[in-house]
C-alpha cells in the first residue's frame, strides 16, 4: 500500500495504473474510518483494479463554530484499516496541499445545495463540491463511491458531475448501522452512553415515516411525532426531498452532537 501526501506523489503512485488503463476507484473520506467507510472500500475492491482512499478533513466544508478543531483524527488507525481492506493507495494531503496560499476557485452547487443540510450549514456543499472536484482531478478515477448516509451529498456530487461533464461514475452505497440502529458516523464517538440511547430515536422515526409513507400517510409527520416524544433531542429538520431518489431525511442535535440520517421512500 502506498501513502501519498502531495499531488506529485499521488500522480506517481497512480501513473502505472493510468498507463495500463486500469479501473481506478476512489473512496473520499475524512478519516476516523469505521464499518461505513469499510463498506465503500469493499465495494471499490470488488469492482476496481486499483483502490484509492483519500483521508482529508476538509476545512472548506465546516462552518464557523462547527467541530473542525475537534473532528476525530486517527491516521495510524486509518492506515491499518486501509491496509486490511487491501487499499492500493492512501491519499492523505495536508490542508496546504489542497488549499495553498492564494487558492481562489470554488464549485458552488445550485438549488440542490441550498436546502436541508445546505440551509443548516451555509457553504457546506460548496466545500464538498470543491474538494470532490479537486480529488477527481487529482486521482482521475473511473468511479467514486459515496454513502447514502449523506444522501444530499450524493445528490450534490451527481449534479456537479453531470453539469461539468466529469468522466466519473458515482456509486451510492447503503447506510451501515450499529446493531442498535444508529447509523455509523465518525461523530458518534462524541455521544455519551445516554445520548446513544436517545439517538436510537432517529431510526425509529425514519421507520415510522417509512410505514406511514407506504400506507399513503404523511411520512414527515409520522417521523416528527416520534422525535417530538424524545426529550433529550432537538429536531433541526424532518423533510421529504428528492435526494438521489425520494428520501425522508432528518437532522437532530443530541447534546451538542449533530446527527443526520435518512431512508429512501421508494423501493430499489
Ligand atoms: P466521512 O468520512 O464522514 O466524510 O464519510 C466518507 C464517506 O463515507 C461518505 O461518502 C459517507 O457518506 C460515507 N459514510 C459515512 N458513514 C457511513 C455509513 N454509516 N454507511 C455508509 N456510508 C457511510
Amino acid at each position: 500500500m502506498k501513502v501519498a501526501r502531495t499531488v506529485p506523489e499521488l500522480r506517481e503512485a497512480l501513473a502505472q495504473a493510468h498507463g495500463a488503463g486500469k479501473r481506478i476507484g476512489l473512496v473520499p473520506t475524512m478519516g476516523a474510518l469505521h464499518e461505513g467507510h469499510l463498506s465503500l472500500l469493499r465495494a471499490a475492491r470488488e469492482t476496481c483494479d486499483t483502490v484509492v482512499v483519500s483521508i482529508f478533513v476538509n476545512p472548506a466544508q465546516f462552518g464557523r463554530g462547527e467541530d473542525l478543531e475537534h473532528y476525530p483524527r486517527d491516521e495510524a488507525g486509518d492506515l491499518a484499516v486501509a491496509e486490511g481492506a487491501s487499499v492500493d493507495v492512501v491519499y492523505a494531503p495536508s490542508v496546504d496541499e489542497m488549499y495553498p496560499a492564494g487558492f481562489d476557485t470554488w464549485i458552488d452547487p445550485g438549488k440542490i445545495g441550498t436546502y436541508l443540510e445546505g440551509a443548516a450549514r451555509p457553504g457546506h456543499f460548496r466545500g464538498v463540491a470543491t474538494v470532490c472536484m479537486k480529488l477527481f482531478e487529482q486521482v482521475g478515477p473511473q468511479v467514486a463511491f459515496f454513502g447514502r448516509k449523506d444522501a444530499q451529498q450524493v445528490a450534490v456530487v451527481r449534479q456537479v458531475v453531470a453539469d461539468l461533464d466529469l468522466p466519473v461514475e458515482i456509486v451510492a452505497c447503503p447506510t451501515i448501522r450499529d446493531p442498535d440502529g444508529l447509523a455509523l458516523s465518525s461523530r458518534n464517538v462524541f455521544l455519551s452512553e445516554r445520548e446513544r440511547v436517545t439517538a436510537r430515536a432517529l431510526l425509529r422515526a425514519l421507520e415510522a415515516g417509512l410505514r406511514a409513507g407506504r400506507s399513503g400517510d404523511d411520512a414527515v409527520r409520522a417521523a416528527r411525532s416520534v422525535l417530538d416524544l424524545e426529550p433529550g433531542l432537538r429536531v433541526d429538520y424532518v423533510a421529504e426531498a428528492d435526494l438521489d431518489g425520494r428520501t425522508l431525511a432528518v437532522a437532530v442535535l443530541v447534546g451538542s452532537t449533530r446527527l443526520i440520517d435518512n431512508v429512501r421512500l421508494v423501493e430499489e
